[in-house]
């Protein structure tokens, strides 16, 4: 199942995960987490730092979640906000 998110802006909407570093800055390099149609994992954008934490450690932990700070943004605030960033690495993760 998707989760849905009710933007103020765009409505009801795709729910994605994006972490705080790209919330928050611009021009950082970031890593593109896809999944499955039927999982039930969200879609998610994470910054090299994140994801390095990610590789490091085993699997996504509670240190991650912490360092991460992990923001949930509607489908299209994910997109626009990925348009300031640049895209490193794309792929499905487990
Ligand atoms: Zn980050
Ligand atoms: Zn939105």
């Amino acid at each position: 199942m998707t989760e849905i998110v009710n933007c103020s802006e765009h409505g009801p909407n795709q729910a994605c995960m994006i972490c705080c570093h790209l919330a928050k800055e611009n021009g950082k390099e970031f890593a593109h987490v896809l999944v499955e149609p039927d999982d039930d994992d969200m879609e998610t954008a994470m910054c090299v730092d994140c994801e390095a934490h990610l590789l490091s450690s085993d699997g996504w932990t509670e240190e991650l979640n912490e360092f991460a700070k992990w923001k949930i943004y509607c489908r299209q605030c994910f997109e626009q906000t990925l348009k300031n960033h640049y895209l490193v690495a794309e792929g499905y993760m487990k």
